[in-house]
């Protein structure tokens, strides 16, 4: 493909974009300023002297443009079909986002008197309320502001548990190989050491390992379900009872609630607590960093050491609890205030609109599309796994062997086709790993697309085209980049060019 290169730099109507420091005229302002009175600078002595703060001189019209042209390089659920696994790139109805804008509740202040806020309380409540009839679990601490802080939160409850029966010294942490990262990362955060579980050939967790594990030092289990590989966990009653037979508490990732709700409740599998990303399952855009909301369910004996603050029916309507109560032992608290407002209205408009038919149509749905792709795609991408899948279809690299063409290159031709790249080499239990995870939203005309396009790719892999894979992407304003470099060196500040 021979290369044009236009003269402005820009590519049709993709403008290519400075940063903001380096474009303007100096003295160039957008709004009009009185003049500053005259203060006397001998009077200061020798306190500091204003320096230039640096800041770019620039009309409004060409602030407005700036913002708008980068808004438009975003790529997210809105844009575009959006595979990436293990994140659950929901659709975003935009009733939620409607609710979660309403000046009643956008506008609050969080130090606002309780009694000017009990429709907040009850909307935190309600939501509570759902949460724990969907896991079938006594209780839930709503504040963790995302996943990774839900799990925290989990076993902080279970550190307190083991404390208060003087078993502290149950110190290790049993984790699957196949786990998120945050898991062990939450674990070592609690002051707990860390210990793998291999799998087995099927994916998932190998239950006599399991056991051969457990010990009089073992303080849970953190087990993702479904698992990262896309897998229900079949044996996870049995689980469940190894690890409570050795006086160890079960926390499951419920980072893929999305895949089960409606159809499994928790607490019938044995669990003790489960973070919920509302931001995967109930709604509300995420990506690019937030913001998200864990709330954490909580098993009748966790219950008793939920963190602060928490909601309760009191004399004068609903009540903010802050402190110690009666028959609690919070561990402490695990945020300022109460937890992602705007998130949880997100969430419970959400639960409200689908509806308990939704919810379960929403969650049979998002399995569907996961095997679709599955089943289309199994002939010519190697599945990692026999079987159906759960929300997620899990692919390895065996299909591009002896192409010269790796998971990355394969992900960089999908951009320029138009699609955002599924995750890749997550989970690490498989080589190469091409992780897909649909979701519910998406129609078959879309599926379809995307599978004719996987296929086209494939083929043209094994038809020897590496040296074009190894090229891409071709069509972005910015080649391949140095990931790793970007990742190790990153350059977070801008420097103005030495004149
Ligand atoms: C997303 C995810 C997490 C972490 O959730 P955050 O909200 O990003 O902190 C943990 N485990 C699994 C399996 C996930 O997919």
């Amino acid at each position: 493909m021979s290369e044009f290169n236009s003269l402005s730099g820009n590519r049709g109507l993709q403008i290519e974009e400075k940063l903001i420091f380096e474009m303007g005229n100096e003295g160039c302002i957008g709004v009009d300023l009185p003049e500053p009175t005259p203060f006397d600078l001998e009077r200061l002595g020798d306190a500091p002297v204003r320096a230039k703060v640096g800041l770019p001189d620039l009309s409004e019209p060409q602030v407005v443009r700036h913002y708008t042209r980068l808004s438009q390089k975003n790529y997210g659920i809105d844009t575009g079909f959006y595979p990436l696994g293990s994140c659950t790139m929901k659709h975003n109805p935009r009733l939620s986002e409607k609710v979660a804008r309403l000046p009643g509740l956008a506008d609050l202040h969080p130090l606002q008197p309780q009694k000017t806020v009990q429709g907040a309380l009850e909307v935190i409540d309600t939501l509570a309320h759902w949460l724990k009839e969907l896991t079938g679990m006594p209780a839930v601490a709503m504040s963790p502001a995302a996943g990774a802080h839900g799990e925290w939160c989990g076993l902080m409850a279970i550190r307190a548990a083991h404390e208060d029966k003087g078993e502290g010294h149950r110190r290790r942490i049993l984790v699957p190989e196949s786990a998120h990262g945050t898991n062990p990362a939450s674990a070592a955060m609690c002051g707990y050491s860390v210990d793998s579980i291999p799998a087995k050939e099927n994916g998932r967790v190998d239950l006599e390992a399991l056991k051969a594990k457990l010990g009089p030092d073992v303080a849970a289990l953190m087990l993702t379900n479904p698992n990262t590989c896309g897998l229900f966990e079949s044996e996870i009653v049995e689980i469940a009872a190894a690890v409570h037979g050795a006086g160890a508490y079960f926390y499951c990732d419920g980072a893929n609630f999305n895949a089960i709700v409606g159809r499994v409740k928790i607490a019938d599998l044995g669990i003790d607590t489960m973070h919920i990303n509302l931001h995967k399952t109930f709604s509300t855009p995420h990506g690019g960093g937030g913001p998200g909301a864990g709330p954490t369910v909580l098993s009748a004996a966790l219950a008793p050491y939920a963190p602060v603050p928490y909601v309760v029916h009191g004399a004068k309507g609903l009540e903010m609890v802050e402190g110690k109560r009666e028959g609690a032992k919070p561990f402490g608290r695990v945020k300022g205030f109460h937890g992602q407002f705007g998130v949880f209205v997100r969430a419970l408009a959400y639960i409200l609109s689908m509806g308990s038919d939704g919810l379960r149509q929403a969650s049979s749905d998002a399995v569907l599309n996961a095997n679709y792709l599955q089943a289309r795609l199994g002939d010519v991408l190697s599945a990692s796994f026999e079987g159906p899948c759960m929300h997620e279809a899990l692919f390895d690299d065996r299909f591009l062997k002896d192409t010269g063409v790796t998971t990355l290159d394969f992900a960089k031709a999908l951009i320029d086709e138009g699609y955002h790249p599924m995750t890749m080499y997550f989970p690490l239990v498989v080589h190469g790993a091409l992780l897909m995870e649909p979701t519910e939203t998406e129609s078959k005309e879309t599926l379809d697309q995307f599978i004719e396009v996987v296929r086209g790719l494939a083929a043209r892999a094994k038809a020897g085209a590496a040296e074009e894979f190894k090229a891409s992407p071709r069509l972005t304003p910015r080649r391949r980049l140095d990931e790793t470099m970007a990742a190790r060196v990153p350059v977070l500040r801008w420097k103005p060019a030495v004149e």
